[in-house]
């Protein structure tokens, strides 16, 4: 499948990532699994897992500095890993700002920590000085990893190169896709048509915050906590026009409501956990998670300890679980959050492991299929463009 961008491949490709050795020790001490290979999965849950289209709903491996064609000894995503946990869909988040001061009142507010790791990284000049060029440079990497992969690796922009990309995977389950999505739109820089250049460089979904409030909304973490503005609300409504999928995660209880309360198609949330399981800042109630069902969209577990409480495959399932008997069967998947600074139990080569809880648990092969990708598939076919 060809995917159609407006970005001139030949003058923005970024090539094989450089590695720097500063950056390698930063991501290597924090994107760790807890659990060692060989991971066990008992054969009938392996034999159930192939069967499954298994899909992701959230990872930072844009920024890990690694190249993604080759099996990485360290951090948690790449094809290999992929293609080796059976995932067919991986969604692929750009954060652009990780503020440094996070309750420490000494250190400015605008000091971001992800300028010195790009810079580490050795991205482009103009990417360090700019949230919006950082997202089209990784948008540029991921097109990038596309064109390298010798067509084993697509980029989904649409319901037709969805329901292709799972038709060619039938007869070669080598085959990986990916979809593109950003982490906090303060990336447009105040500019609705920004959001077209996202679009035409392959973004698909979005979260309106990450983790400060902005012009478009408050976040889970900042210090106002506020609802949806009146640019948020204009970026909503093209999104929805647009057909680009929104993403729930890190938003202050006050826009989710509101986004709630504006929605027209499913919206999701990535990459949480439930109050109601493990209480924290930044997961959500039960009455947010029965109104993002009742829209139609999907609620991805995360699988770092932030979310879920210890980093065991057990808490993931207890999460998983507990949105289940929440909200259904059709309202559950997986945002593990892989790359993303987090420790989680087990890497992308690994996810059969939950596969195997989830039926030790006594849900069906079919409910788990669903829990596993199948929900996901469905709200991304009713949400991307028809064409
Ligand atoms: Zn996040």
């Amino acid at each position: 499948m060809k995917t159609q961008c407006s970005t001139n491949l030949a003058d923005s490709r970024p090539g094989v990532p450089r590695p720097s050795f500063l950056a390698y020790l930063w991501l290597r001490m924090v994107n760790r699994t807890l659990m060692r290979k060989p991971y066990r999965v008992r054969p009938e849950a392996e034999t159930a897992h192939q069967k499954m289209t298994v899909v992701d709903m959230h990872c930072d491996a844009l920024l890990s500095n690694r190249d993604l064609l080759v099996w990485g000894r360290r951090g948690h995503v790449d094809l290999p890993r992929l293609r080796k946990g059976n995932i067919a869909l991986q969604f692929f988040s750009i954060p652009t700002l990780a503020p440094v001061r996070a309750g420490i009142p000494w250190i400015p507010l605008e000091l971001d920590a992800m300028t010195y790791l790009l810079a580490v990284e050795r991205w482009p000049k103009k990417a360090l000085g700019s949230t919006f060029e950082r997202v089209m440079h990784a948008a540029d990497m991921l097109r990038d990893l596309e064109a390298r992969s010798e067509g084993l690796f697509h980029i989904i922009q649409s319901v037709p190169q969805l329901d292709a990309f799972l038709a060619a995977r039938e007869e070669n389950p080598n085959l990986t896709a990916g979809l593109l999505g950003v982490e906090g739109l303060h990336s447009l820089e105040g500019r609705l048509e920004n959001l077209d250049a996202f679009y035409d460089a392959g973004v698909r979904t979005a979260g309106l915050v990450h983790l400060g409030g902005n012009d478009l909304g408050g976040s889970a973490h900042g210090r106002q906590q506020g609802g949806l503005t009146p640019f948020g609300e204009v970026v909503l409504r093209r999104m929805e026009e647009k057909r680009m999928l929104v993403d729930l995660a890190h938003a202050s209880p006050a826009l989710i409501d509101d986004i709630l309360d504006r929605a027209t198609r499913p919206v999701f949330i990535s990459h949480t956990g439930l109050k109601g399981a493990h209480d924290n800042e930044r997961n959500i109630s039960d009455a947010q998670a029965g109104r993002i069902a009742e829209k139609g969209g999907v609620i991805g577990i995360a699988f770092f300890p932030w979310a879920i409480g210890p980093c065991t495959v057990q808490s993931i399932v207890r999460s998983v679980l507990y949105a289940v008997n929440l909200v259904g069967a059709d309202h559950v998947g997986l945002g593990s959050d892989w790359d993303g600074m987090v420790a989680t139990p087990f890497d992308a080569s690994g996810v059969a492991l939950l596969t195997d809880a989830l039926l030790r648990h006594g849900l069906s092969e079919e409910d788990a299929a669903k829990i596993m990708g199948g929900n996901a598939i469905r709200v991304v076919r009713e949400t991307l463009p028809e064409e």
